[in-house]
């Protein structure tokens, strides 16, 4: 009998399906969650191993062997690897490539999990030698010798040196020639952690905030909670105090943030209060940096974890709480590869660990509040703004009776000054960056759109240049009409149209605008932020990138320029999305003693949305929208997935979808509803054809039997390799 156990394992391939291996010979079988290298096909690859299983629906000689194992230990658990199994079974992907997600680079990469980093140190023999009069000679090199004598015996890894002296190498070529430094190989030094102060001390908490942390306390094990307090409520205050119960049991807590970048406020926020350093894990990380982080996380070190959406795959060897702030944002879902809710698998990882996940927004989505009626999760208010600010005022000013030029209207100009004068700060949003969405020719109307796209090109004055925001197609701006040859303009605004005309109309004003374009060079960002925070810029325009958890002590007016493009939206989230900016940005407004005033320009001031956000704010918003939804059955009252294909002719995309669709109905269940295919709303996108077929059922169980039926049917069907193709479950965009 062979006792040798069949090693199931996780390829980096699109293939939904795991492979079979056999242990190296003479050495003990490697554990469910190490790395191992694997002959696949004629090449190697890296996998991992999920499982040991007895028998295989290959013959044993057919079987191929592991070439090596690359953990002694494994990396992950048996929690963090059912995190990756249902992951890959909700999400419908295959394994290996959700593997790949949840790794850090250098681990998918096949490095150690301590890697071993270049260091250079100063060699006894350089104790003799004269910096001072080496630097008349060769300056470079005697500050190199300077830096490393300071360093010490263990010298300096060579990441570090860089920082230093960028053009060390040189010096250092010398240096070891004549001996006087030496270099070896170490385990990479930790990033060194600021000293903390003593923790400061919060303000005590109201009474709202006290009853939610006082249910949130009475819990065992796992429990989903909605923090539904309106913006400056003081949700941050209730994690505070729900961080360090868990840090004083010893437990570790994970913290998701829709953007790191654009919180700055809370990581400080959470460094000063609890005196720790938490662990940041986000897009901007070195490979190394992220690693370490990553490790520290899995080894139980790292406390506190505070990462974007993919930290949700952080191995944790101690959690005790995890919280999803903002749990509204969009960017917790990802919308290419792997298209996975971090929200959700926060929810599902929160409950496979038996402990308690904390979700907070102003503006909870339809899903959860859903659940909180229905009893699956409990619902937390906080009502009022926290310590004494008032909730702003919003008011309309309608555009069918006042004009905008260049979309400022003078009301809402007039409330600028206002602001101003009175010692406030004012915020103008409009979610449309570039100077104008349109280029049009003055004679023949012909305006300019994207090659590539069925789409128009953004004018972008500054660059002067047109943009396609679709693609990331750009050119030079057209001096006249491309068909005619007479002269363009450009039609209609974007931020930095605006930026221009308010600084027009306020010439001894700062005006600053904070979009994608003006936060690209590395800290724009923090230092935009931070000019705003300290009242130093007077008038900020910016995209939705304003309207997130922010806190401008002065500002007191908040302006939308356009929000009509929301009303009449054809996405089924459409009233959720536009009332959650609109809420989000007029949260801005007023969050100290001076109250806050918000004016909304729109062209259709009797539209039913208004009424209800004005007199009913968010709440009446989704009560209503979520009757709508059940009426006609849409999300959180049905399931949907979406199956999408694009290909450069328009029938290979479709042809596809037809293929998938046939499938469907031979095996799919009645409960299950097939939409299309059709074109998706914008047909042409980077020079392929897009297409879509909408499932949607009331009935989770069958939808998923069904997809999980077709998955590995497409994969090898031969439609598939004419096309780009995915799954995407619990879409949150129709397109
Ligand atoms: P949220 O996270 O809901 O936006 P924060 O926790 O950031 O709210 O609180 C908003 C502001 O109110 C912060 O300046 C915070 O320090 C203050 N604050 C919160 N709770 C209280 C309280 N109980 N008493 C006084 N001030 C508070
Ligand atoms: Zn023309
Ligand atoms: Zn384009």
């Amino acid at each position: 009998m062979n006792t040798e156990p069949i090693l199931k394992v996780a390829v980096n391939v699109p293939l939904s399906r795991q492979f079979d291996y056999l242990p190296p010979v003479g050495v003990p079988a490697p554990e469910p969650g190490c790395r191992v290298l694997v002959p696949f096909g004629r090449q190697r690859q890296i996998g991992l191993v999920l499982a040991h299983a007895d028998h295989s629906t290959l013959s044993r000689t057919k079987i191929r062997r592991v070439l090596s194992v690359l953990d002694e230990a494994p990396l992950l658990s048996d929690a963090d690897l059912w995190l990756i199994s249902l992951t890959s079974d909700y999400y419908h992907h295959p394994i290996g490539e959700v593997v790949a997600a949840a790794l850090p680079a250098l681990l998918r990469q096949g490095k150690a999990l301590h890697p071993l980093s270049e260091h250079v140190a100063i060699a006894d023999s350089a104790e003799s030698v004269d910096i001072d009069a080496l630097a008349k000679r060769a300056p470079r090199q005697a500050e190199l010798l300077e830096l490393l004598r300071d360093a010490g015996g263990g010298g300096m890894d060579v990441g570090s040196l860089s920082e230093h002296m960028p053009n060390w190498r040189r010096a250092a070529r010398t240096l070891f020639g004549k001996g006087l430094i030496a270099r070896y190989s170490a385990p990479a030094d930790p990033p060194e952690s600021p000293l903390l102060a003593v923790a400061q001390t919060g303000p005590e908490l109201n009474g709202d905030q006290q009853a939610a942390l006082a249910t949130i306390r009475a819990g065992r094990g796992f429990a989903a909670y909605l923090l539904d307090g309106v913006t400056g409520s003081g949700k941050t205050e209730v994690y505070l105090h729900l961080i360090s119960d868990a840090l004083n049991r010893d437990k570790q807590v994970l913290v998701l943030v829709p953007e790191i970048g654009l919180t700055p406020q809370l990581v400080s926020r959470l460094r000063t209060r609890l005196s720790i350093e938490p662990a940041l894990l986000h897009s901007a990380l070195s490979d190394i940096a992220r690693l370490a982080a990553w490790r520290l996380a899995r080894s139980g070190e790292a406390k506190l974890i505070v990462g974007t959406r993919s930290a949700i795959f952080t191995p944790m060897s101690n959690a005790g709480l995890i919280i999803v702030d903002e749990e509204h944002d969009h960017s917790f879902k990802q919308q290419e590869g792997l298209r996975y809710s971090a929200r959700d698998l926060a929810i599902a990882r929160a409950k496979h660990l038996d402990i308690p996940v904390v979700l907070g927004s102003a503006t909870p989505t339809l899903e959860l509040l859903h659940h909180c009626r229905n009893g699956r999760y409990r619902r937390l208010v906080l009502p009022r703004r926290a310590g004494g600010a008032k909730p702003p005022r919003v008011s309309l000013i309608d555009l069918s009776r006042v004009p905008a030029s260049d979309g400022l209207s003078e009301p809402l100009a007039a409330a600028i000054e206002r602001h101003l004068e009175s010692g406030g700060q004012a915020l103008i949003f409009l979610n449309r960056r570039g100077f104008a969405p349109t280029l049009i020719c003055t004679m023949c109307g012909h305006v300019a759109e994207c090659r590539r796209c069925d789409a128009r090109m953004t004018v972008h004055a500054r660059q002067r240049q047109l943009r396609c925001h679709h693609c990331g197609t750009q050119r030079a701006l057209d001096q006249c009409c491309t068909l005619c040859g007479s002269a363009v303009k450009p039609l209609g605004e974007g931020t930095e149209r605006l930026e221009d005309v308010l600084q027009r109309r306020f010439p001894d004003r700062r005006v600053a605008r904070i979009d994608s374009d003006s936060t690209q060079r590395k800290g724009a960002i923090d230092a935009a932020l931070a000019l705003a925070t300290h009242g130093e810029s007077d008038i900020l325009v910016g995209t939705q990138m304003l309207s997130k958890g922010h806190h401008f002590p002065k500002l007191t007016l908040v302006g939308v320029i356009n929000a009509d493009q929301g009303l009449f939206g054809t996405d089924f989230r459409s009233d959720e999305r536009m009332a959650q900016l609109i809420v989000q940005v007029a949260g801005r407004a007023g969050r100290e003693e001076r109250s806050g005033e918000v004016l909304i320009q729109t062209a259709f001031p009797a539209h039913p949305f208004w009424r209800r956000l004005i007199e009913g704010g968010y709440a009446l918003v989704s009560a209503e929208a979520l009757a709508e939804r059940e009426a006609t059955s849409w999300p959180p009252f049905c399931r949907l997935a979406l199956i999408r294909s694009a290909a450069h002719r328009r029938s290979d995309a479709h042809a596809f979808l037809e293929v998938a669709r046939k499938r469907i109905e031979m095996h799919g269940a009645s409960t299950l509803q097939v939409l299309g295919p059709v074109d998706a709303p914008m047909a042409r996108k980077a020079g392929r054809y897009r297409a879509q077929l909408l499932l949607q059922s009331r009935d989770r169980k069958a939808l998923h039997a069904v997809l999980h039926e077709l998955r590995p049917n497409l994969e090898t069907d031969r439609a598939a390799r004419k096309v780009r193709w995915s799954i995407d479950v619990d879409p949150i965009e129709l397109f």
